[in-house]
């Protein structure tokens, strides 16, 4: 069995440490000259969307071997509408820096790596890779090539631009707004990468609605929103801006030997747009295929589901006005954001998006039927 993992994000290179662990010795294909080699962000995993596991981290070491250290643990979750201001204690998930930095997941994944080669610079493309593999897992953080071969159903792309900025942080918090005259039927949110620096970040999606809109002066306001929030002058240290990040899902985790992991699977949760911990997921679960340990398809199954309600949720969401919005963090920061972040036995997002299919479109009902 000859395996190719075409890109060294965060699913490639844990499907490539799995493999490993388990004696096949895959080679990856990298199309920049290092691992995470792009912009630095803070990222975060937040243990509510991962229900019923309860801590992403331990979940990943026990169960899978694989190893990873967060920024800090998140203790409070700072929530600001227009109008309000709420705050979530508890153990709530993590901090993570992405890309560049020393420290980055991706970094500490490629760590892990033992036998593995990785190509750097590859221009190799998949249908190089088919002809010279036996298998070809799909890892590029793109729907480019899951679209190509008609095997992605794409719900949204969404625009986010993003600084690091310099000031005083706990690294023990986050941060995020919910303001349409920022981010309209978007968000806004502060991730501290440590003490001193911390990720701004707008992000809303590319909704006929929003064509028009000016992503530097939304961001402008942002940050002013931020720097009064605070009460601190945030200097902006260095920035980035993604057009149509795209959010969908495939069709099949499997086409004979080609599997589609991370972002190329759909592991991305609409709702926030995280996708951290699905991503690591299917490349762990596409190696245990490859090693006959299981099936990815079936494997993959609960991930589908967490996607098709985590949709329901935005879509939901997306139709408050900022006054609901008051509302909602003012509710969050009382008994019902604790019920939320605290209960064991339901999974909330689950349970939210049972709730809300009613009172979403009824292409997002037909979709979450399929
Ligand atoms: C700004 C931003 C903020 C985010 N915040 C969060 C968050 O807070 N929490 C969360 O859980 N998720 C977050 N996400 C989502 C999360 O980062 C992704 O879901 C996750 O990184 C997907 O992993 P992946 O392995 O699919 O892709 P990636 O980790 O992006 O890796 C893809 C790799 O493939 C390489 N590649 C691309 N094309 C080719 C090619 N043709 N040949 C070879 N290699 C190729 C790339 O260079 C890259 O190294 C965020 C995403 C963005 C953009």
């Amino acid at each position: 069995m000859k395996v190719a993992i075409m890109g060294a994000g965060l699913s490639g290179l844990a499907c490539a440490i799995t493999l490993e662990k388990n004696g096949i010795t895959p080679r990856v294909f990298e199309k920049r000259s290092q691992v995470g080699d792009r912009f630095v962000n803070g990222e975060i995993l937040l243990s509510i969307l991962s229900r019923p596991v309860r801590d992403d981290l331990a979940y990943l070491s026990e169960k899978h071997g694989i190893y990873l250290r967060p920024t800090g643990n998140i203790k409070h979750l700072h929530l600001h509408s227009q109008h309000a201001h709420g705050a979530i204690t508890g153990a709530l998930g993590f901090n993570n820096i992405r890309g560049r930095h020393k420290h980055s997941f991706e970094k500490q994944l490629e760590s892990q790596l033992k036998t593995t080669e990785i190509i750097f610079n590859s221009t190799k493309s998949y249908e190089e890779l088919l002809q010279e593999y036996t298998h070809v897992v799909m890892a590029t953080g793109d729907a480019a090539y899951a679209a190509k071969v008609q095997n992605y159903q794409q719900d949204l792309t969404v625009s986010l631009k993003g600084t690091i900025v310099k000031g005083e942080f706990d690294r023990y918090m986050a941060a995020a707004w919910l303001d349409h005259r920022i981010a309209p039927k978007g968000y806004g949110y502060l991730i501290p990468i440590s003490d001193t620096e911390a990720n701004i970040v707008i992000a809303y999606p590319d909704y006929p609605e929003n064509e028009n809109l000016n992503i530097e002066n939304l961001y402008h306001l942002f940050h002013q929103r931020v720097c009064c929030d605070l009460q601190q002058s945030l200097e902006i240290v260095d920035s980035f801006q993604i057009t149509n990040y795209i959010i969908g899902n495939c069709r099949s985790p499997r086409i004979g030997n080609t599997f589609f992991i991370g972002n190329c699977f759909g592991s991305i949760m609409p709702f926030l747009g995280f996708g951290q911990f699905s991503a690591i997921l299917t490349g762990v679960y596409a190696a245990y295929d490859l090693c006959g340990l299981g099936s990815y398809n079936k494997l993959s199954i609960p991930l589908r589901r967490s996607y098709e309600q985590s949709i329901i949720l935005r879509k939901a969401m997306e139709q408050l006005s900022n006054t609901q919005y008051d509302l909602l963090v003012r509710a969050l920061n009382g008994s019902l954001g604790h019920r939320l972040f605290h209960t064991k036995r339901i999974s909330p997002l689950k349970a939210a998006s049972y709730l809300l299919r009613p009172f979403v479109s009824e292409k997002v009902q037909r979709f979450s039927q399929d």
